[in-house]
């Protein structure tokens, strides 16, 4: 996991002492960068799924009624 420093713009793979920065002591951390873009892909992906489901219980049930 990489960390950001938002207020030294320190960068490094661990946090200091109880998840503060290391150079300065501030606790305005941000973890992994990439992380936002991934989580938002991952809802893309259990929306499009979801839709995927709904498309397939709905040929179904139309199906059955026909
Ligand atoms: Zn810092």
């Amino acid at each position: 996991m990489n960390y950001t420093c938002k207020d030294c713009s320190y960068r490094g793979k661990s946090s200091g002492q109880g998840g503060g920065c290391p150079a300065c002591g501030s606790f305005n951390l941000a973890g992994k960068i990439s992380a936002p873009a991934a989580r938002k892909s991952g809802k893309l992906r259990v929306i499009l799924l979801i839709a995927l489901w709904g498309y397939l219980f709905a040929l179904i049930i139309w199906k059955l009624n026909h």
